[in-house]
């Protein structure tokens, strides 16, 4: 397999569908867990996503991880950065916390040899945009900046569009991408919940392809990096970040659809972020509506509920 260390993208045969599964039990773990979903591709967070302390992986951890993901039949793992992560913020303490825990991620990213790391772009917290893009930039690039050998592209995700979060827009998008400056490290992860959530119409393939091309203007290589593939629970235009299961929700499987078959045709990573319930059948489920989105055979290890 080969990798382009710029664009984090892997080459190899299975499709590039996958999950977000948890790393309980070890790091290494996350291989059977993918496989037994289909998985193609898997996202995790790298420790706990709601507290601020966590080490790197020690070396054990990271050979067993090595050793599990040699053994199995996809590589692609992205990590999803924290949610308490903020890099726009107006507070020293909470932008100093930022900034030691996005290094921490990058550097336990490349450890693990991550094909990207998913941050959320931070909130101006009811203060102004324009200023809180340029904190999160110039704090990004400073973060960037420290580690000057790091490997893995930081993928900032399109956010649903509330209060203050950033990142909604494709102007704002740009206008962050721009001040940070770092093209060859930095891409985007797009999430078809946020983009409905935002207000984006996605009821036709011409409109979706259009926003999308807005979404990658400053990208090399005019693509996203990364798709979040979820339904959405609350109406176009609502702002709320609150995802469902494909076909569950108010974007439905028809819009779903000319995203999915867009991003298979580029080859194009996707992960579910869907609601999981009991038991995997939901994860199993949401697995068989993505393949079947894409117009590809549905594994047989995933084609019934247990
Ligand atoms: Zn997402
Ligand atoms: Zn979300």
């Amino acid at each position: 397999m080969t990798k382009d260390s710029t664009l984090g993208r892997t080459g190899g045969a299975s499709p590039r569908f996958g999950l977000h599964v948890s790393v309980a039990g070890g790091l290494d773990r996350i291989f059977a867990r993918g496989e037994a979903l289909a998985c193609g591709t898997v996202q995790i967070f790298s420790h706990s996503s709601r507290s601020w302390d966590f080490s790197l992986p020690d070396p054990d951890a990271v050979s067993a991880y090595s050793r599990a993901r040699s053994a199995s039949s996809f590589s692609d793992v992205f990590i999803h950065a924290s949610y308490l992560i903020n890099m726009a913020s107006d507070d020293p303490a909470i932008a100093g916390r930022s900034i030691e825990t996005l290094e921490k991620e990058l550097a336990t990213a490349d450890l693990l040899g991550a094909n990207g790391l998913v941050l959320h772009p931070g909130s101006a917290r009811g203060g102004e945009r324009s200023g809180a893009v340029l904190r999160a930039a110039s704090r990004i690039r400073e973060v960037l900046d420290r580690l000057p050998q790091g490997r893995t592209p930081l993928l900032l995700e399109n956010t649903a569009g509330a209060g203050s979060m950033l990142g909604a827009t494709p102007e704002e998008m740009s206008s962050l991408y721009s001040a940070i400056d770092r093209p060859l490290r930095t891409g985007l992860c797009l999430d078809s919940c946020h983009l409905f959530a935002s207000g984006f119409d996605l009821s036709d393939s011409a409109s979706c392809r259009e926003i999308v091309s807005r979404f990658c203007q400053n990208i090399p290589g005019g693509q996203p990096s990364l798709w979040h593939i979820n339904d959405a629970l609350f109406p176009r235009g609502s702002g709320k970040d609150r995802h469902a299961g494909l076909g569950e929700g108010h974007i439905g499987l028809d819009a779903l659809g000319h995203l999915v078959s867009a991003a298979a045709a580029a080859g194009l990573p996707m992960i579910l972020e869907t609601p999981k319930g009991e038991g995997e059948a939901a994860d199993r489920l949401n697995m068989r509506r993505l393949y079947s989105l894409a117009g590809l055979p549905v594994p047989e290890r995933i084609s019934s509920d247990v």
